[in-house]
């Protein structure tokens, strides 16, 4: 995961250079308040998805509006961005339930550069291969 503004924009792919789509997907903020970390889910196509890699660049100024939207104030405080919601993973009996309810937990895809593994970078290049083999099967669908 990078954002907009550390790789010059969300037109190229910062790793392999492929160009970068667009796609509506439901995120999971967190955002620090006060000492205090809420979690904030929000739905947006501020991803930017490369079609040849794992890459994804987030839209740093939408994500920005997003967080101080989540806060209900003028300034966003700091704010990252921990992974996307799968909702293919989510049980359609449970689909009236609202996410993060008991019972139907946030089926959270975590970022691959978010995630901390001793293992270093086979567990790494593991992660990103999952990640993207959970978004050709929600295509599918
Ligand atoms: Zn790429």
């Amino acid at each position: 995961m990078f954002w907009s503004k550390d790789v010059g924009g969300k037109s190229d792919c910062p790793e392999c250079g492929a160009r970068l789509e667009s796609e509506h997907h439901t995120y999971v903020m967190a955002i620090r308040e006060d000492g205090d970390i809420q979690p904030f889910v929000v739905g947006n196509d501020a991803g930017y998805f490369c079609a040849e890699c794992p890459v994804v660049v987030l839209d740093y100024e939408a994500f920005t509006k997003f967080a101080i939207f989540g806060l209900g104030r003028k300034s966003h405080g700091q704010f990252t961005v921990l992974g996307l919601v799968d909702l293919s993973a989510i049980p359609e009996e449970k689909s009236g339930i609202p996410l993060g309810e008991d019972g139907n937990p946030i089926p959270l895809v975590q970022f691959a550069n978010l995630q901390r593994h001793p293992a270093g970078d086979r567990s790494r290049a593991r992660s990103r291969k999952n990640q993207k083999r959970s978004r050709q099967k929600r295509k599918r669908k």
